[in-house]
């Protein structure tokens, strides 16, 4: 296996920098190491454990880095890609507004697909997780009165975590920006406290972003 001397190693185009402390540190069997800026032939998992993706290649079972990047692991599917650093698209920061679909949506927490970081499309596949602490001031219920599966959302970005960005709508212009009906998954329309399917009849919940159904996806 090919292996890393210790070098510091300056990306093009950017202000980072990689240190590598020892060849064999994160070498484990399921060495996947979410978030971490990798190099070519860096050892990210095993295909049993993962779906290789975008930036990666698979040899003898094993899945390597095909760039210098940044390994991330979409939580939904179980795909690991590496997103090239030279790229010049944006990554989530801390503060960061950003617009995704609720994917699998919990009692306590949902996960949210991020594809938009304030007015730019992303190409990387970021996961964010919305827990029900945060979604305002006033106590919540339950994750179903906030949002649900297939849901446009609007949050924020409040802190970061191997590659995990915690989500927040505790703000007026933060929340659901398209919400699905989920017996017949017609748009819902607001209707004074609550949401209505014009089609099916069925009332939801929802916490509403300001301008609900305005933003262009
Ligand atoms: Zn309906």
């Amino acid at each position: 296996m090919r292996s890393i001397e210790t070098k510091d190693i300056r990306v093009e185009n950017s202000h980072l920098y990689l240190t590598k402390k020892g060849n064999r540190m994160n070498q484990k069997a399921s060495g996947y190491k979410s978030g971490n800026l990798v190099l070519p032939g860096e050892r990210l998992g095993v295909i049993e454990e993962f779906i290789p993706d975008s930036g990666t290649y698979v040899k003898d079972g094993i899945i390597y880095s095909k760039v210098v990047g940044r390994a991330l692991m979409d939580l939904l599917s179980k795909k690991v890609s590496v997103y090239p650093l030279t790229h010049e698209s944006p990554v989530p920061k801390t503060s960061s507004v950003v617009i995704g679909q609720v994917g699998n949506a919990q009692s306590e927490n949902v996960l949210v697909r991020i594809f938009k970081i304030g007015t730019k499309r992303v190409s990387g596949v970021f996961t964010g997780i919305l827990h029900i602490s945060d979604v305002q001031e006033r106590y919540v219920k339950s994750m179903n009165d906030v949002c649900k599966t297939g849901d446009i959302i609007r949050t924020k970005v409040i802190s970061k975590k191997n590659q995990v960005f915690h989500l927040s709508t505790n703000d007026k212009n933060l929340g659901v920006l398209y919400a699905f009906c989920s017996r017949c998954s017609n748009l819902l329309e607001p209707k004074r406290h609550e949401m209505e399917c014009l089609k099916c009849g069925n009332i939801e919940k929802r916490k509403l972003a300001l301008d609900y159904g305005k933003e262009e996806i």
